[in-house]
């Protein structure tokens, strides 16, 4: 499967600073930031450094310090957003998944019960 990276998508801009962020939590591999149409109290996005366009993208290639950086990103934003109740990490992934943004995102959302998974 080919995973072709298109450059000018939005969170690369952010990446970039070409675009502002509420920015959540950073290290050298991760960005975190505060959804911009947030589905919940808590709805934070969690996106590598790296040029990666999806969940099996990253998981495939990423390298083994920039996978551990991504999932420390996400512990970390547990302990931000003081999410002990429980929380639902969502990766929408191309068209069945209606993946928006093609450039790797977690979504963590939480703050209140989320109900069923899946709503059609
Ligand atoms: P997805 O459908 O999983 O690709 O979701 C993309 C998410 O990115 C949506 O929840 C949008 O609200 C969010 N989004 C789009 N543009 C921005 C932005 N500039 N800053 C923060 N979140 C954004």
């Amino acid at each position: 499967m080919d995973f072709d990276y298109d450059d000018q998508n939005i969170f690369a801009k952010i990446l970039r600073g070409e675009i502002p962020n509420r920015t959540v939590y950073e290290n050298d591999y991760a960005l975190a930031f505060e959804d911009i149409a947030p589905q919940a109290p808590v709805h934070v996005l969690v996106i590598p450094k790296g040029a990666y366009v999806s969940l099996d993208h990253f998981a495939l290639e990423a390298s083994a310090d920039e996978q551990v950086g991504f999932m420390q990103a996400i512990a970390e934003v547990c302990k931000i957003a003081d999410l002990k109740d429980g929380f639902r990490g969502i990766s929408n992934t191309r068209a069945h998944g209606l993946q928006e943004v093609p450039h790797y995102h977690m979504h963590i959302l939480g703050g209140r019960p989320l109900g069923p998974i899946l709503v059609d």
